[in-house]
């Protein structure tokens, strides 16, 4: 099957819906509009879904020729709270912004859906669509993915395999029409932790009276980072963040209180474990030693590392080969410590998630995700979907 030509011919629906979408960015799981967006598509496509997942996120389910062989492609489509300067024609209307790139994502996922269902005679399985809102994260709980899944996403019909793709600039040694690849880790976790220490608060005159929370904090605040110049093998990547250090109300008390919140970033679940219990163990021992103690809360609920498959990013890579060519499909040598909640979905499902480098220099597209310039080359949206279609096509026909 060849998607290189049909996608080209898609492209500029593709570029439409992703200007659509680009004009009312919504944040969070609150995304109803985009859904609506969305779904307004799908039925123009004929696939049916179910919608309200995760609050607003779809999911569609394409039916080939075998219902029980089913491939899953994740696109997230939320925006972020940033008012957008890039002065193009189809800005956002709404006071937020797309400003990561997931109105390309939902696009190409509609991209993907299309170019499938023109085919679905000859598809030897299903494909299931998971258009998704919270990746950003959520102020009052999980992102989408999490909820998504918690309200059934991947329960009927049970994917086997998936794929998603980020576009952007996050791999900056890549230029548009390239594609990037990773098996294994390729993002960290982003967990998120908090540690209370608690001591005596007393007059700041009468120091000897007291157990400082400031003093222990202090002596913590640089343990800490022994963890990882320390007890982690330095080949390994990891990363311990302090973010907020909160403590006292007046220069002539020394407080009883103090807390602190951070970061975590590892590639395996390994590290990522160790982390977590060596930084209660530190803190509580510094803290004991200063005759304080501490409260400490890891959120698990955070995404794990994104695991790439190495058999499915084996798969990508030969359908990406077959859309821009072998010498244009390159490995990513480091990966990134950010983060992406499509990890809950490759952890229920063996799958890989690419890069589609989408910024281009050339046209002034420079400035960093989030960042209120952020823009992207829509001369790679045919790209993704044509790569995703392939892989997808060529994966079911393989499991016939
Ligand atoms: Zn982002
Ligand atoms: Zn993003």
């Amino acid at each position: 099957m060849d998607f290189k030509e049909s996608a080209k011919k898609l492209h500029q629906k593709i570029i439409e819906w992703r200007r659509d979408l680009h004009r009312i960015p919504e944040t969070g799981v609150d995304t109803p509009q985009t859904e609506a967006y969305v779904c307004a598509e799908l039925d123009k496509m004929g696939i049916p879904y179910r919608k309200g997942l995760g609050r607003h996120g779809v999911a569609a389910l394409l039916e080939g020729k075998n219902k029980k062989t089913v491939f899953a492609v994740r696109a997230d489509m939320d925006g972020l709270p940033i008012r957008e300067e890039t002065g193009l024609p189809f800005a956002s209307e709404n006071g937020n912004m797309h400003a990561c790139g997931h109105d390309a994502h939902a696009a190409m996922g509609l991209g993907t859906a299309k170019l499938l269902s023109d085919v679905k005679d000859q598809l030897e399985g299903s494909v299931l669509f998971i258009f998704q809102p919270g990746e950003e994260g959520c102020p009052d709980g999980p992102g989408g993915a999490k909820r998504m899944l918690d309200d059934g996403a991947f329960d009927d019909p049970v994917p086997s395999a998936m794929v998603g793709l980020h576009t952007g600039c996050i791999w900056k040694d890549f230029v548009p029409g390239e594609i990037g690849y990773r098996s294994g880790g390729i993002m960290a976790c982003m967990d998120r932790f908090e540690i209370l220490v608690k001591g005596k608060g007393s007059h700041g005159a009468y120091p000897h009276g007291s157990i400082d929370a400031i003093s222990i904090t202090g002596q913590l605040i640089s343990e800490l980072q022994t963890i990882v110049s320390r007890e982690i093998d330095p080949l390994e990547p990891a990363v311990v963040s302090l973010g907020e250090v909160h403590a006292g109300t007046a220069f002539n008390i020394i407080p009883g209180e103090c807390r602190i919140t951070g970061t975590v970033r590892a590639l395996n679940q390994e590290t990522r474990e160790f982390l977590a219990r060596r930084i209660e163990e530190v803190a509580s021992g510094v803290a004991s030693s200063m005759r304080g103690s501490i409260e400490f809360k890891y959120g698990w609920e955070g995404p794990a590392p994104v695991m790439n498959d190495p058999s499915m990013t084996e798969e990508l890579r030969l359908a990406a080969a077959k859309i821009v060519g072998e010498e244009k499909v390159r490995e990513i040598a480091r990966p990134s410590m950010g983060g992406e909640d499509i990890a809950f979905f490759l952890e229920k499902a063996p799958g890989t998630f690419f890069f589609l480098p989408g910024c281009n220099e050339e046209k002034g597209q420079t400035w960093p995700h989030h960042n209120s310039k952020f823009d992207i080359d829509e001369d790679v949206l045919w790209i993704g979907p044509a790569v995703m279609a392939t892989m997808v096509f060529d994966w079911l026909k393989k499991q016939a």
